[in-house]
């Protein structure tokens, strides 16, 4: 199975609980104002990338679970589903970012978007809203966004979710990679770095 993604980032604390391998599909049918990564929004682009590919590169790594983020994950779920189940198979957590409300996903009725759920351990619904960022909830870019528990491997009152936001910056060669969301302090230090070094990220 071929995947079309973004990127990845291989070993991440800013998407999730512990040490995760994080995905970014590309292609998303949403037009949040304010998207994080508008570059993801188009289905073409990106890379074709082999599932098994992928898989092979968690067995390299030590990580507690994989976050597939957008793009939108369930515009691609049936290739999300298979990581999913791959990603389970081997212990390791899914969590899903999703623009789309629980409520909308499960009313489709599509078997590929029933079988992704089914593999989701935590599920972060609803789109980014640009004008109620979250700063309490970590991991999580506004307050509309709900976090679902669907499985038993996570529960809500665990403190991780109460620390603050995670921002972490990547150079990959000639490339800055910028992945999380950054917490209030680091706003201001954020703007005047993308502001003296000019950088569009
Ligand atoms: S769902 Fe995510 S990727 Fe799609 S427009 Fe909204 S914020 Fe952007």
């Amino acid at each position: 199975m071929i995947l079309q993604i973004a990127t990845v980032v291989p070993c991440t604390e800013a998407e999730g609980p512990g040490r995760r391998f994080a995905l970014w599909f590309q292609g998303c049918p949403l037009r949040c104002p304010g998207c994080c990564n508008p570059e993801y929004l188009p289905f073409k682009g990106g890379q074709a990338v082999a599932l098994v590919d992928i898989v092979e590169q968690w067995q390299r790594s030590e990580i507690e679970g994989i976050t597939l983020l957008g793009g939108e994950p369930f515009a691609h779920a049936e290739g999300a589903a298979a990581l999913a189940r791959e990603a389970q198979e081997l212990g390791l957590s899914v969590m899903v970012f999703t623009g789309y409300l629980r409520e909308e996903l499960e009313a489709k009725n599509d078997p590929a978007t029933t079988a992704l759920l089914a593999e989701t351990d935590i599920l972060v619904d609803g789109p980014y809203e640009r004008e109620r960022p979250d700063f309490s909830r970590r991991w999580i870019g506004s307050t509309n966004q709900r976090i679902h528990f669907l499985t038993a491997r996570y529960r809500a009152d665990d403190p991780c979710w109460q620390k603050s936001n995670t921002l972490e910056i990547r150079v990959r060669g000639s490339e800055i990679v910028v992945n999380g969301f950054p917490a209030i302090p680091a706003l201001g230090l954020w703007k005047g770095w993308k502001r003296k070094s000019g950088a569009d990220v």
